[in-house]
């Protein structure tokens, strides 16, 4: 399935690759279904054609990601190509994942069976089982990556589809949109969190949808913590600050409030007129962005034993752009920033095997 996934990660439909092969659109079809292997010669030139080293198709399988299996958020209004390379990038990420839990011991999986919970509910035993008693959740995505579930950024020709989650072997995966506030990355995080732990099946649609934006809410912006506020912001700098307080965006606090009854629609309006016209500061953005650390610690770990940026591109088989593009930009970054951190992990890897 890695000729599939390299396909749509390019946005090719199998006529166009096949043409360009120089074969019949069926042998991609069965190519992509495993059934046969293409010659030495047909291989390099779709792998030249896909930007992806010919070693990418000849590692372990990466399963066949169907759109069903995949919470996109207005699943129906997507368009095709978009959905397609927003499936080829997750396929991407599972290829890096299975090459990462390869040479590196990994975080298990360790997610508490909520799926039969409605979600206000759900959201409460979490921060009770996660210990999650301050007022602002701390960061969110070190804390999903310390419970085994991976993270990866949204290539900037998949953000279209917006934030997505998926499940392949046992594992959960969110492709973050990262072209998004703070705030609202982590409100996608805490909603694909929903998804994960309301519906390990994969319900996908609407009400899905609704009910992991209600886990969102009642998980970053608990109703007694909202209820505690001393006043409800009703200027726009007031809710600037509650927002910050509670690491969500102004517009996602300001629904919050409308929604528990402290807003009138009235105010809530002009509040939501008053975001939309605000400035946002990109400087106070940075330094506080979500991050990932496992990524972050991944590369340490392989620049520790010499693994440049350009070796990385044969140990995972994958071109360095790709890498970063999927990898929030951490490929070629030192290490500065991480280990200060406030967060609750530095993941301990071990390698388990040499990269080669
Ligand atoms: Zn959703």
């Amino acid at each position: 399935m890695r000729f599939r996934g390299a396909r749509l990660r390019r946005g090719f439909s199998t006529g166009r690759l096949a043409e360009l092969i120089g074969v019949e659109r069926h042998t991609v079809s069965r190519y992509e279904a495993g059934q046969f292997a293409p010659t030495g010669e047909h291989l390099n030139i779709a792998a030249k054609a896909l930007g992806f080293p010919p070693a990418f198709f000849l590692g372990k399988d990466i399963g066949n990601l169907s759109s069903e299996a995949i919470s996109f958020r207005c699943c129906y209004a997507l368009p095709a190509t978009v959905r397609a390379i927003a499936i080829g990038s997750a396929m991407t990420a599972v290829a890096f994942h299975q090459q990462a839990s390869q040479l590196l011991s990994l975080p298990h999986t360790q997610l508490p069976n909520l799926s039969n919970k409605l979600p206000t509910r759900a959201a409460n035993m979490l921060r009770d089982r996660w210990d999650l008693d301050q007022v602002a959740v701390p960061r969110l995505l070190p804390l999903l990556e310390e419970r085994g579930v991976c993270v990866f950024s949204l290539p900037p020709d998949s953000v279209a589809a917006d934030s997505f989650s998926f499940r392949f072997a046992e594992r959960s995966f969110i492709m973050l949109n990262t072209s998004k506030s703070r705030g609202d990355q982590r409100v996608d995080l805490a909603h694909e969190l929903g998804h994960i732990l309301l519906h390990p099946n994969g319900a996908v649609g609407d009400a899905a949808c609704r009910e992991a934006a209600d886990f969102a809410d009642a998980l970053l912006m608990p109703a007694e913590q909202m209820k505690a506020l001393q006043s409800v912001p009703e200027s726009i700098d007031q809710l600037h600050k509650a927002a910050n307080d509670f690491g969500v965006s102004e517009l996602a606090l300001a629904r919050r409030l409308q929604a528990l009854g402290m807003l009138t629609e009235r105010k809530y309006r002009r509040l939501r007129l008053e975001v939309a016209n605000m400035e946002t500061n990109a400087s106070d953005e940075d330094v506080t962005s979500e991050r990932s650390v496992l990524l972050a610690s991944i590369f340490a770990t392989l620049r520790a034993r010499r693994i440049t940026k350009q070796k990385l591109a044969t140990t995972f088989c994958i071109y360095p752009r790709d890498i970063d593009e999927l990898t929030f930009g951490l490929s070629g970054r030192k290490e500065h920033g991480v280990s200060n951190a406030p967060t609750t992990i530095r993941p301990r890897l071990e390698l388990v095997r040499t990269p080669g």
